[in-house]
Formats: structure tokens, C-alpha cells, sequence
């Protein structure tokens, strides 16, 4: 059985710093292992760009795996070649090996008809699990799975079945909240959710183009120029349909993106030159709360600020206990904020921590995500 999983975690000096991904693809793997099925799982990591590099090898993945499973991880090398082969064809039953990093050859990304063939001769059947790729029309993600009979996994499941919930049956009222660096990547999710949410909270420094398009001095703040305009079509579309896109009225400022740095409670309207916005304030988080605690359904994607910084970290941590204290049904998707809400151990008091982030976003739009659905074909047909 060929399993695609998305191991693709956080390394730093080659130590995983954060497992979610790792531990997600578990429900999978034990159940395929318990059927006594042979696992040749792949997964790609990082962006080694079609060629072997030291930093990205699956090694330390391989190694927590197997730490978290409880079980044997074989390395199997490849991930293309004859020793791949040969040693994934010696797997016996219940047995999982690992195929090196699928992106060390440059067949992965350009979906190479001869490598997912390679890949595909591996194994009689395919489990797509990886959520996280599942937007990349990528050989292991579309070409393997064309090759062979295919079906989701229980990742890939859930996750389906979690963010269709959101894009056509979420309990009302539904709230979401955007946050994280950069606007012009959350422009589609922003219009797909106008749709359908109640209310709309931004922060983050996206909220700044927001600002600035309102007129507000945003001070030194990250502003988007060129999206001013989609984001004023934004405020008109919301303003059409009557969902409130609710910014900051206080912002907390410095002079510069350190810890150290002196900073400053202002009003979200007037930032001073030279003041960069770093955190949404104290009145915005309770104000954000307050609307939170009313909502039946979730969806959170993006900090609130430059919480890896503790003095930048408050207005995400009163997000993330604010969707933790509340009754409705929760999801939390993009890499920054999932990190956000498991370093404050609120992780279980979360129906959904979504392990795909730009998948997630995608998938929120109403795109068709490829490796969703060359599964559902297979199961069509
Ligand atoms: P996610 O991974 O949850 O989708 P993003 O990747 O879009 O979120 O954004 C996360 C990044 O945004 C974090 O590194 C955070 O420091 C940064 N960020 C949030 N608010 C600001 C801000 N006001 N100014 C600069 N960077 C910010
Ligand atoms: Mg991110």
C-alpha cells in the first residue's frame, strides 16, 4: 500500500519542533497496520527544489514517527530508483518503511508521468492522507493515484468532512477571524467567507491595508499598496451583504520588531510614524471575544500579531482562549495559528486543528483541490 501522508513539519538544527502533523497521520497508518497491510508511506519536506539536500532528509521524521507510532520506521531510501525498490518490495505484512524526501527528485513537483509510474509499481493500492499537499498537482498527490486504485485516508477524511461542514452547512452565527502576515494572500478566502460568515474579525498585520484603505494613519505599518483596492471591494461587498469586517481600535506599537523594543497602546486609527503595528490591543481582544462568545461555528486562520515575540503574543493568546472557552464548533487552520493555539495547550478545547494551511484556505474558496479529487473519482467510478 502506498500512503501519502503530509510530513511536512517545522525543523530547526534537524529536530521536529512541531508534531501535529506527524501525530495526524497516525490514525492512518495504525489502521492500515492492523489490517496487515505492507506501508510504503511518502511525504515531501520542505522545498529542496528536485534535489537531494542534507537539511531535508526525512530522518528526523522518520525518527519521531516512530517514537509517536510506536513502531518500526524503516528508512527506504529514493524516494525513485532500484534500492527504493528493492527495499520496499522486502516490507512484510503490518511493516512500515519510509521513501526519502519526495521532492529530492525534480519528478515530484512537475508531476513527471515516469516517476509517479516508478512510484505507482511500488504498491497495488493508494491512500491519499496528505491534506496539506492536497492543492499541488504533484506526482505523488494526482499521478500515483490516477496509476492505481485510490482512496482517502482518515486525515483526509476528517478534513474533508470538517471544512465542507464550514462552506455549506455551518451552524449560525458563524464567525471568522484573519489574521497573519499578508493580506494578498487571504484576498479569495476573505471573499468566499463574506458569503457565508456573520461577521468577519481581522487583525494581524493584514489589518493594516484594511486601515489604510478606511484612511486611518497606519503609521509604519505593513500595508499592502497595490491591494488597497480589492480590500475596499471587500468593505463594499461586505457593507452590501451587512456582515460586519470588524478591525482593531488599538493597536500596540514599536519602532521595530524586537522584544525589546519599547512599546505603545494607540488607537487603531492614528499610528504615529515611525510606530509599526505589532499586536492587536487589550480593547480589540475583548471586543473580538465578546463577538466570539455568541458564534455557533469558527474558523480562525493567521495570529493576531507577532506572537512568536512574547510582548506581541497577547492579542493571539485572548484569541486563542477566547475560541477555546466556547461552546460552538471550532477550526483553526494555517501553520502559525495551529502553533499558536497547541503552544498554549488549548489544542483539545479545538474541534478542528486543520493541517493544511494553504489547503485549508483553498478548499475554504470552493477551489477543487487536485489531490481531493482524483479520490473522489476513484470512488465514483
Ligand atoms: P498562518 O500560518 O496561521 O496562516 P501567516 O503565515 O499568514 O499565518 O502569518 C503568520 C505571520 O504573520 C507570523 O510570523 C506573524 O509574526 C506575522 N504577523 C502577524 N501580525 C503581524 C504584524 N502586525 N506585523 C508583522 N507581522 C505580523
Ligand atoms: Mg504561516
Amino acid at each position: 500500500m502506498f500512503v501519502r501522508a503530509d510530513l511536512n513539519v517545522p525543523l530547526e538544527d534537524g529536530v521536529v519542533t512541531d508534531d501535529l502533523r506527524i501525530s495526524a497521520a497516525l490514525p492512518t497508518l495504525n489502521e492500515l497496520r492492523r489490517a496487515g497491510a505492507a506501508l510504503v508511506l511518502a511525504s515531501h519536506l520542505g522545498r529542496p527544489k528536485g534535489k537531494p539536500t542534507d537539511e531535508l532528509r526525512l530522518e528526523p521524521v522518520r525518527a519521531r514517527l516512530a517514537e509517536l507510532g510506536d513502531f518500526e520506521v524503516l528508512p527506504l531510501g529514493g524516494p525513485a530508483g532500484e534500492d527504493a525498490r528493492a527495499a520496499a518490495g522486502a516490507l512484510g505484512p503490518g511493516e512500515v518503511g519510509l521513501l526519502e524526501n519526495l521532492r529530492f527528485h525534480p519528478g515530484e513537483e512537475s508531476n513527471d508521468p515516469g516517476f509517479a509510474e516508478e512510484l505507482a509499481s511500488l504498491a497495488e493500492a493508494y491512500v491519499g492522507d496528505a491534506f496539506g499537499a492536497a492543492h499541488r498537482a504533484h506526482a505523488s498527490v494526482v499521478g500515483v493515484p490516477e496509476r492505481l486504485p485510490a482512496v482517502a485516508g482518515r486525515l483526509m477524511q476528517r478534513e474533508i468532512e470538517v471544512i465542507s461542514k464550514l462552506l455549506h452547512d455551518p451552524a449560525q452565527p458563524f464567525v471568522a477571524i484573519l489574521g497573519g502576515a499578508k493580506v494578498s494572500d487571504k484576498l479569495g478566502v476573505i471573499d468566499a467567507l463574506l458569503e457565508r460568515v456573520d461577521a468577519l474579525l481581522v487583525g494581524g498585520a493584514m489589518a493594516f491595508t484594511f486601515l489604510a484603505a478606511q484612511g486611518a494613519e497606519t503609521g509604519d505599518s505593513l500595508v499592502e499598496e497595490d491591494r488597497l483596492d480589492d480590500v475596499r471591494r471587500s468593505l463594499k461587498r461586505a457593507d452590501e451583504r451587512g456582515v460586519p469586517i470588524v478591525l482593531p481600535e488599538d493597536i500596540v506599537a514599536a519602532t521595530e520588531i524586537s522584544a525589546d523594543a519599547r512599546k505603545e497602546t494607540v488607537p487603531a486609527g492614528r499610528i504615529p510614524p515611525g510606530l509599526k503595528g505589532l499586536d492587536i490591543g487589550p480593547r480589540t481582544a475583548r471586543e473580538f471575544a465578546r463577538i466570539l462568545s455568541d458564534a455557533r461555528t469558527v474558523f480562525w486562520n493567521g495570529p493576531m500579531g507577532v506572537f512568536e515575540l512574547e510582548p506581541f503574543a497577547l492579542g493571539t493568546r485572548g484569541v486563542a482562549q477566547a475560541v477555546a472557552g466556547i461552546s460552538a464548533f471550532t477550526v483553526v487552520g494555517g501553520g502559525d495559528s495551529v502553533a499558536a493555539i497547541r503552544k498554549l495547550g488549548f489544542e483539545d478545547r479545538v474541534d478542528h486543528l486543520s493541517t493544511g494551511g494553504g489547503a485549508s484556505l483553498e478548499f475554504l474558496e470552493g477551489k477543487t483541490l487536485p489531490g481531493v479529487a482524483v479520490l473522489m473519482e476513484d470512488a465514483d467510478g
